[in-house]
């Protein structure tokens, strides 16, 4: 490249840009890397001033071992969902979570419980989310429905306790949880939350009674036709048709196509999980036992990083459902999309408030409640079957 290069007023220069000799080049890229701009950008910025040989690799690794860029950054792509197949019978297999609290309402919560099969959908405000809440309304929703076979939750509390396990234990019912907090990009999920969300918040605006409006938006949900099951969620579930405002001339339930439910249901979930998939980069999880992984905040303050800076060794992959450990030898679960590989750091130079910043707000943890998502159709997440 000796006819790009020139020197002009003792400055080596290739293309107009001056040559930085190795002992500045790190000087260099600490300038030109505040604000923190990715490696793309960090590139663009380097290019057009200076140049030295190797420049773009070292602007890459530059930001690759950026702290402050790590905790911030992207986590690792997720994985591929498994699609889960239609219980045979309604009530077999039903998902269990909490929505709330809702502050306006005095900071209550909906017990929120779905059977996978007819959609059927069971709402109940509850003060709290103890287990002696939870058995109540399960018990209540148990005399008149039975017993299902299985029931999913995320393995947050009170599921994770051995009150609930004894509970579901004495009464034959299979347990099934998912990594918690990963919330499930199913628009199926998201409009469960949709109609009790707007119920309550047409509560709160109305100042109507929550329960009223919870109840009603609740049937309107089972008694309509559902568009993948085509029957109303309430007559899978019961079997009959079922009287309400308006007249029923005949009563006599015709026989349904049982088996398109099935099929469409199967169909549904194919689709959802390639557009999914491809909308989300999903790919293999590329983590495995010994590496090291920050894990992102349950709760982030205004200002917060996304990683907290805390490290931790995987010590179990399944399908992208990681168990990690920590120093003192702690166990949590995550989902792989949860969490980012670590490579070593370099030194922050004091030239990078931001890092100290960072570190300062994960000290300063908060409890606030996190809302969860309810368990879904479709799930990335089943772990721990006993
Ligand atoms: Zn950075």
């Amino acid at each position: 490249m000796r006819e790009d290069i020139c020197v002009k007023d003792g400055v080596i220069l290739k293309d107009g840009r001056a040559v930085i000799p190795k002992s500045l080049q790190e000087k260099a890229l600490n300038i030109a890397h505040e604000g923190h701009p990715l490696a793309a950008k960090l590139k663009t910025i380097l290019r057009e001033r200076v140049w030295w040989p190797g420049m773009a690799q070292d602007a890459e690794k530059w930001v690759r071992t950026c702290q402050s860029c790590a905790i911030n950054g992207r986590p690792e792509k997720t994985t591929p969902m498994v699609r889960t197949v239609i219980p045979k019978t309604a009530w077999e297999t039903i998902a269990i979570d909490f929505n709330g609290p809702y502050a306006k309402l005095g900071g209550i919560h909906i017990l929120v419980i779905v059977d996978y099969r007819s959609r059927y959908l069971i709402a109940r405000p509850v003060k709290s989310t103890s287990f002696e809440r939870t058995k109540k309304v399960l018990d209540e929703v148990f005399d008149i429905e039975g017993f299902p076979e299985c029931i999913k939750s995320d393995n947050g509390p009170p599921f994770n306790g051995d009150d609930y396990g004894r509970f579901c234990h004495e009464r034959g019912i299979k347990t099934v949880f998912s990594t918690p907090h990963f919330p499930q990009q199913n628009g199926m999920v998201e409009n469960y939350m949709k109609i009790i969300n707007k119920s309550m918040s047409v509560a709160a605006s109305s100042g109507g009674n929550y329960n009223e409006e919870l109840q009603s938006a609740v049937r309107a949900h089972n008694a309509a036709s559902h568009t993948v099951t085509k029957m109303p969620p309430e007559v899978i579930m019961h079997g009959r048709k079922i009287k309400r405002g308006l007249p029923l001339i005949d009563r006599k339930l015709l026989d349904y196509d049982n088996s398109g439910i099935d099929e469409r249901d199967r169909a549904m979930k194919i689709q959802a999980k390639h557009r999914e998939d491809a909308r989300r980069g999903a790919r293999k999880c590329q983590l495995k036992p010994g590496d090291t992984v920050i894990v992102e905040r349950q709760t982030r303050a205004k200002g917060d990083s996304r990683f907290g800076t805390q490290r931790y060794t995987v010590m179990e992959e399944r399908n992208g459902n990681l168990v990690l450990g920590d120093d003192e030898g702690r166990t949590i679960k995550r989902h792989v999309s949860q969490t980012k590989k670590v490579v070593e750091w370099r030194e922050q130079s004091s030239g990078h408030p931001e890092a100290e910043d960072a570190i300062r707000t994960q000290r300063a943890t908060r409890n606030r409640k996190i809302p969860k998502h309810l368990q879904d159709f479709i799930c990335m997440a089943d772990v721990n079957e006993n």
